[in-house]
């Protein structure tokens, strides 16, 4: 596997900090991380002390936790995914700081990607973009959402995107 794998639910991860050079040995498969994940890993103590992007990517981070038991977002979908696409995203796909449980979108069974926040240089500016923030707003019977506060994913077999609500 590459040393910076590519992570379909969360395209842009290197980009959004999750990862960080490093030369540190990983917790899971024992060589050097090249990319470290710097992403809370949610569960039992004690925290594996570094992972690297392959055992995200892979799901080996299994092997440097208690009981192989791990999430790495604190969230919840709005309808039921596939079973293996749910796995994918919940343990395979590096997760970014939110203040609070988030909702990740789900169409016709399938996740759909993180690209990031509202507000974000290469977002802000798309009409698709805006239009779902809105449509989210409306969604809340708000008269207008702060696109900072808006997590834009767009569906991976199409050109749809949904926002939901990170409220600090
Ligand atoms: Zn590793």
């Amino acid at each position: 596997m590459s040393d910076q794998p590519a992570f379909r639910f969360h395209p842009d991860a290197y980009e959004h900090g999750c990862f960080e050079a490093s030369d540190e040995t990983c917790s899971a498969c024992a060589r050097p991380c090249v990319w470290k994940y710097t992403q809370h890993i949610y569960a039992l103590p004690p925290d594996p002390s570094a992972i690297c992007s392959r055992c995200i990517a892979d799901g080996n981070v299994a092997k440097a936790v208690p009981d192989g038991d791990y999430g790495l977002h604190d969230f919840s979908f709005d309808e039921e995914p596939e079973a293996a696409l749910a796995d994918e995203v919940e343990k395979r796909t590096p997760g970014f700081a939110t203040y609070n449980p988030f909702i990740w979108p789900v169409r016709n069974g399938a996740p759909l990607a993180f690209l990031g926040f509202g507000a974000d240089a290469n977002l802000a500016g798309l009409a698709k973009v805006q239009a779902a923030i809105m449509a989210l707003a409306a969604e809340m019977g708000a008269d207008e959402i702060n696109p900072a506060d808006a997590l834009i994913f767009k569906t991976l077999a199409g050109d749809d995107y949904v926002a939901t609500l990170d409220l600090d």
